[in-house]
Order: structure tokens, then C-alpha cells, then sequence
């Protein structure tokens, strides 16, 4: 606690601020005189310093650090809502009875030798990979997005993380 008190100049009547840290030692006021600065005990008669608290400056920064950190983070969880936002639907699963009828279906309609290359070319890699392959080049963009809106959103959420630890840091270390 630093709290300063005016010292009336002798020589011009004009109060001069002292510290306790300046007890028992002398200041110069602003018209030159030389003041010898009362000690700790007598300092508290001297009428306190309110007209600039030693605080002040610490505070409005350490709170200025403090809004601006918020607002970032702010901002940047915002952007991260935005990307939730957007996130297309993910493709609806493929209908499998509907897919295993066509294929019945289709199979029924085939001559064994076209049967036979359909098999060699499309079901045995499917058989083999498995129905993932089996997406269709829309379901693949809506995926990409999806990965890339999840993408972004983790990366804004992640810099409105390290925005508030490196705000609470700042506020941290701030003088007092
Ligand atoms: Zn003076």
C-alpha cells in the first residue's frame, strides 16, 4: 500500500506528492524549493494524494489487457460458432435394402458374362475395401466440407483458448 500524501510547499504553497518510501528524505518542488519530507509517522497528518491514485495505471491496463483478450477471444469463438453453423448435414447413409434390391434386380436382368465382369470389377473390390468406397462424388465435397469446417472451427476455438490463457497471463504479470 503506497498511498501518497501532499506535502505543502514553504517557498510557493503548492502541494507536492511524496511517497512513504520517500519518508525522512527531501523533494524538490516545482518552484525550486528544496522540502524536507516529514517521517512515516508524520507523513499520515499530511492530507492524502486522492487527485491520482499510484493504481491507476496498473489497473486501466491490466482491465484494458483484460476486455481486449475477451474480445479476441470473443471474436474467435464467434467465427468457431459460425463454422458449426455452416457445417453441411453429414450424407444421409446409403439405403441398403433399397441398394440390394436394385442389385437383385439388376443381376436378374444380366447375362453370365456381363455378370461375371461385374463381379471382377466392381463387387469383388467392394468386397475386398469395403461399402466406403461406394460414396458418391456429392457425399465426398459434403464430407470434405464438413472436415474442413470442423478444421477451422477447432482452429478458432483453439485460438480463443491460447487468446484467454495468454490474456490471463498478461493479467497475470501485471504490476499491482
Ligand atoms: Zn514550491
Amino acid at each position: 500500500m503506497s498511498t501518497r500524501h501532499l506535502l505543502p510547499c514553504t517557498a510557493c504553497g503548492k502541494s507536492v506528492p511524496v511517497s512513504p518510501s520517500q519518508a525522512g528524505g527531501a523533494v524538490t518542488c516545482e518552484c525550486g524549493a528544496r522540502l524536507d519530507v516529514p517521517r512515516l509517522g508524520e507523513m499520515r497528518n499530511l492530507p492524502a494524494d486522492e487527485s491520482v491514485p499510484p493504481q491507476a495505471a496498473a489497473w486501466s491496463f491490466r482491465n484494458g489487457v483484460l476486455s481486449a483478450g475477451l474480445l479476441i477471444a470473443g471474436a474467435l469463438a464467434a467465427g468457431a460458432g459460425w463454422f458449426a453453423a455452416v457445417e453441411p448435414a453429414p450424407p444421409a447413409p446409403p439405403d441398403a435394402a433399397a441398394r440390394t434390391e436394385s442389385v437383385q434386380r439388376q443381376l436378374d436382368a444380366m447375362p453370365p458374362a456381363q455378370l461375371f465382369q461385374l463381379y471382377t470389377e466392381i463387387y469383388k473390390p467392394l468386397i475386398d475395401r469395403g461399402f466406403q468406397e461406394f460414396k458418391s462424388p456429392e457425399d465426398v465435397a459434403t464430407l470434405r466440407r464438413i472436415d474442413q469446417c470442423r478444421l477451422y472451427r477447432n482452429v478458432l476455438v483453439g485460438a480463443a483458448g491460447a487468446v484467454v490463457v495468454a490474456t490471463l497471463v498478461l493479467v497475470g504479470v501485471a504490476p499491482k
